[in-house]
């Protein structure tokens, strides 16, 4: 089934406000919600569309994303994050419309709703340490993980604690009458399971722990922080849907070049005599180093632009710069020969500053470049 815009779902228009937006999926999500409509397919993935719909228009950066590149910007097939919401993540969703927690839903229809939910694996997370030129670029990395999984040849029957519901009711008397109270079943820890047979090497929820290796394409223009998401590469879970992998991206800094967003600058040192007579030098960059031309006559200040030599954009296509600032070098010890052959062109008007005639002043520059 082509899936249909996120706007025309949410009945909103592109310029709706996030309020808008909000109020929209409530009342989407109240009509759909599935203790309202049982067994009707049709309402439930209405209730995931919106939900979906919801999670990403709810969401600035996905939302800008979404309006540029359409489902393709915010995951899709294979893509980070977006797409294929259970509804576990859907009820956790639920706090911030709704206020409360996603309990306030639940009782929001008189209870029920969390019996409903999948139970899901624990996520696993990861620190994954980059340097500039794999951020540059994006790169392929390979990562080992322990993971918790359900072992070869374990069966399961149903937990007679709760008769597999996962919850179990206790009636209690209060000074109001009866109230039930439902709480997890501490027998099969809510999954309405319990092993029945295992190989021996499991433990008792079945579970045996494997180390793996993953391989991930991390996109170029990652930055400090950032968390990207495999879904289904966690634990798993008897009687649920695995958790997540969680990667965490920490940035080695760079000894030469640092990262501006997706500018990288360097600061260039020139001997006073190459700002004066013009030179060639050798600078680094990500993918290497270049060779840059120092006009006669550079002044100190002065920045110059190595188009493309920056990082990828994490959104698109279009890469950042290079900013190389030429500091010119004040010479700190001289010999009596150098102090003299200077002290001949002291007065030499040449040699007099003049900045009423030269470029622009170094502010009005770097307001021009950022
Ligand atoms: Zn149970």
């Amino acid at each position: 089934m082509a899936k249909r815009d996120y706007y025309e779902v949410l009945e909103v228009a592109k310029s709706a406000s996030a309020d808008e937006i909000k109020k929209a999926y409530r009342k989407l999500a109240i009509k759909f919600h599935p203790d309202k409509n049982p067994d009707n397919p049709e309402a439930e993935d209405k209730f995931k569309e919106a939900a979906e719909a919801y999670e990403v228009l709810s969401n600035p950066e996905k939302r800008q994303r979404y309006d540029q590149f359409g489902h393709q910007g915010v995951g899709g097939a294979g893509g980070f994050g977006g797409g294929g919401m259970n509804m576990d993540d859907i009820f956790s969703q639920f706090g911030d419309i709704f206020g409360g927690g996603g309990g306030g839903f639940g009782s929001f229809f008189g209870g029920g709703g969390g019996s409903r939910r999948t139970k899901k694996g624990t996520n696993l997370r990861v620190k994954m340490k980059m340097t500039l030129a794999e951020i540059a670029n994006g790169v392929e990395k390979k990562i080992k993980v322990k993971r918790h999984l359900i072992a070869d040849g374990v069966t399961f029957k149903s937990c007679s604690a709760c008769q597999g519901s996962g919850q179990v009711k206790k009636v209690v008397n209060t000074m109001l009458g009866q109230m039930v109270s439902a709480s997890t079943c501490g027998v099969c820890g809510g999954s309405g399971q319990i092993v029945d047979k295992k190989p021996v090497d499991a433990d008792s929820r079945g579970l045996i722990v494997k180390e793996e290796v993953i391989s991930i394409n991390i996109p170029g223009g990652v930055a400090e922080g950032m968390q990207l998401s495999m879904s289904g590469k966690g634990n798993e879970i008897p009687g649920g849907i695995p958790g997540d992998l969680l990667i965490v991206i920490e940035e080695i800094e760079d000894k030469v070049l640092q990262r501006d967003g997706n500018n990288v600058i360097y600061d260039l040192y020139v001997s006073f005599i190459d700002a004066a007579l013009g030179a060639s030098v050798e600078v680094p960059t990500i993918e290497g180093k270049v060779k840059i031309k120092i006009d006669q006559g550079t002044q100190s200040g002065k920045m110059l632009r190595l188009k493309g030599k920056g990082i990828k954009d994490i959104n698109g296509y279009a890469k950042g710069d290079q900013l190389i600032m030429v500091n010119v070098w004040t010479p700190t010890h001289l010999s009596r020969e150098e102090k003299e052959a200077l002290e001949g062109l002291r007065d030499s008007d040449n040699f007099k500053p003049d900045p009423g005639n030269s470029e622009k002043s170094f502010f009005d520059k770097m307001k021009e470049f950022f």
